[in-house]
């Protein structure tokens, strides 16, 4: 059996900057915590806990004087809250969020309906709602857009994680509501690079796994495509939870990770399958 993994797969540069900004700051000698768990990975989470490092929910809970933004980024309220409490914010935000954010605002200032494409509650969501001043429809769905009011001047962007199909298909919807539509893809390009690297691979294996956090938005779109490509498909967590049938008849396997998966991970899986498979040749 051959394995293949995807060219883009694991850690995206956002995820890496927050943990190499976590590192550089503990490093620094700060004493810190993290405004949720920095990424949906319970090992890396877990590891940071024995470091010191603990996940809060909210900046009322916080008890260290610093507090790390995570890459997903959070709404402007929140920078506010933590001058308040007098707690220093270190900001992981990774700059395409930041980018998503900035266009919300521009959006919103200039008085177009905001529409995000994307999960209503996911963290990243939630936050670029909160750059639109509050006010932006959220939607994950092409076929949500007909039981919407919108006004004549809508404006739209995506979750950076999002699948650019849905994205198309929404502006196309809204363009049949709209007088005015102004529309940026704010789906960023390792999002892209790993969508079409996953849906390539898909085509070319019998068997797909995609691993990372069952709560990793990301991951789950991963997950969808390779659905699409009509490819039997599991989405894990870890190498434990291979069942040995699946490889059943299987000559390549492929193997995505979303963008919060550590390449560790990714290294047991391979390892998980060569054993199951009793082979070590043509692993890529
Ligand atoms: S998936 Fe893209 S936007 Fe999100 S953290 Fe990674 S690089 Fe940044």
């Amino acid at each position: 059996m051959r394995i293949r993994i995807a060219e883009e797969a694991g850690f995206c540069f956002g995820v890496q900057r927050a943990l190499d900004i976590i590192a550089r700051s503990r490093s620094e000698g700060k004493v810190l915590s993290t405004l949720g768990p920095i990424i949906h990975n319970s090992q890396v989470v877990e590891s940071l806990s024995r470091q010191g490092i603990e996940s809060v929910d909210d900046l009322s809970e916080a008890k260290t004087p610093y507090v790390v933004v995570r890459s997903h980024g959070v709404p402007p309220e929140v920078y506010e809250e933590a001058k308040r409490r007098g707690i220093e914010i270190i900001d992981a935000t990774c700059p395409f969020v930041k980018t998503a954010q900035d266009v919300a605002r521009l959006l919103a200032s200039e008085g177009y309906q905001v529409v995000v494409v994307g999960k209503e509650h996911h963290p990243e969501v939630m936050g670029l709602v909160g750059h639109a001043g509050g006010k932006a429809t959220v939607v994950d769905d092409p076929a949500a857009v007909s039981g919407v009011l919108f006004s004549k001047k809508i404006g739209v962007l995506a979750q950076t994680t999002m699948r650019y199909e849905i994205f198309a298909e929404v502006v196309l919807e809204l363009l049949k509501k709209a007088r005015e539509l102004r529309a940026f893809n704010t789906i960023c390009y390792t999002t892209r690079r790993r969508q079409e690297s996953t849906r390539e691979l898909a085509r070319q294996v019998d068997l797909m796994i995609v691993v990372g956090g069952k709560n990793s938005s990301n991951t789950t779109r991963l997950y969808e495509i390779c659905v699409d490509m009509c490819v039997p498909s599991y989405h894990i967590e870890g190498p434990d939870e291979i069942d040995p049938k699946w490889l059943e008849g299987v000559k390549e396997v492929g193997i995505t990770a979303g963008a919060s998966t550590p390449p560790e991970l990714v290294r047991e899986v391979v390892e998980r399958l060569e054993e199951i498979a009793g082979v070590k040749e043509g692993t890529k």
